[in-house]
């Protein structure tokens, strides 16, 4: 994930990497400002993106933003967040905009989640072509979105559904307690059941440093937390998920992603 030096930087690293897809947050993920990308810049980034043929990419919204807020400022600020960045990302070309639904800080799931919804519907105008993601969350504090039913509650809820999808973060889906190591085709039963596999959009790839069912979110390297390699790598193979486009967020600088990119590769039998 990167934002410093540019967005044509950023594309040119992940071809350097062996990638073919990648994520970018939207704005400073712990602040509120944002690079306006000139001309030039906008055209080396989508000569490279279009050279390279990357997958879909995805943009994610600040950390800061909390849609799920009852305090005035805290949700005023996250309104105008979702708003300025899903027309900005979209404008941008970017396929997605994941955000984490928010945390209601006491005043219960239901109001949080009547929160998001129009907060979101103040944002959406169903003219965009970006869809935005819900990220399945960890359920640590009073998160929201922990849960497969939390998220169809938001979705079933605004306006244009149709511009809405889901992003599922494998670190935090464990945390939360769905059994993707012992079983995955249940979990993804479970999705399609309450969600539909086909809201199903991106996959946030990380191993979990906490165990399962923790509530608490944070990720490891891919192999080196408690959901370990063979789990990870039946993920990416999965016959429902290998057509998805794959996010690590693994705490690696470049050089650490380029290796885990390549050792995955390996893994599936991309290299011999
Ligand atoms: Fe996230
Ligand atoms: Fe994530
Ligand atoms: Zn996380």
């Amino acid at each position: 994930m990167s934002i410093a030096g540019g967005i044509a930087k950023a594309a040119e690293n992940v071809v350097s990497m062996k990638a073919n897809t990648m994520q970018i947050f939207s704005r400073n993920p712990r602040g509120s400002g944002y690079k306006t990308y000139s001309r030039q810049e906008t055209d080396a980034f989508l000569k490279i993106r279009s050279a390279n043929q990357f997958g879909p990419l995805l943009a994610h919204a600040p950390y800061t933003m909390n849609l799920a807020s009852e305090k005035e400022e805290v949700y005023t600020f996250a309104c105008m967040v979702i708003r300025e960045d899903i027309a900005r990302m979209d404008a941008l070309g970017m396929e997605m905009l994941v955000f984490h639904p928010g945390s209601h800080t006491g005043i219960g799931t239901e109001k949080g989640i009547e929160n998001i919804i129009a907060g979101l519907n103040q944002a959406i105008t169903g003219q965009e072509q970006i869809t935005v993601l819900l990220e399945t969350m960890s359920g640590k504090g009073t998160e929201i979105g922990a849960s497969f039913e939390e998220l169809k509650a938001i979705r079933d809820g605004v306006k244009h559904p149709e511009r809405i999808g889901i992003c599922l973060d494998t670190c935090h889906v464990f945390a939360a307690g769905y059994d993707i190591v012992h079983d995955l085709d249940g979990v993804l039963e479970e999705f399609d059941r309450v969600l539909g596999l086909e809201l199903l959009r991106a996959i946030h790839f990380n191993d979990s440093m906490m165990p399962f069912a923790s509530h608490k979110d944070r990720h490891a390297t891919i192999g080196d937390g408690m959901i370990g390699s063979d789990a990870l790598i039946r993920i990416i193979q999965h016959p429902m998920l290998k057509e998805l486009p794959f996010y690590l967020e693994t705490p690696l600088d470049d050089v650490g992603h380029k290796q885990e990119i390549q050792n995955i590769r390996e893994k599936i039998g991309e290299i011999r």
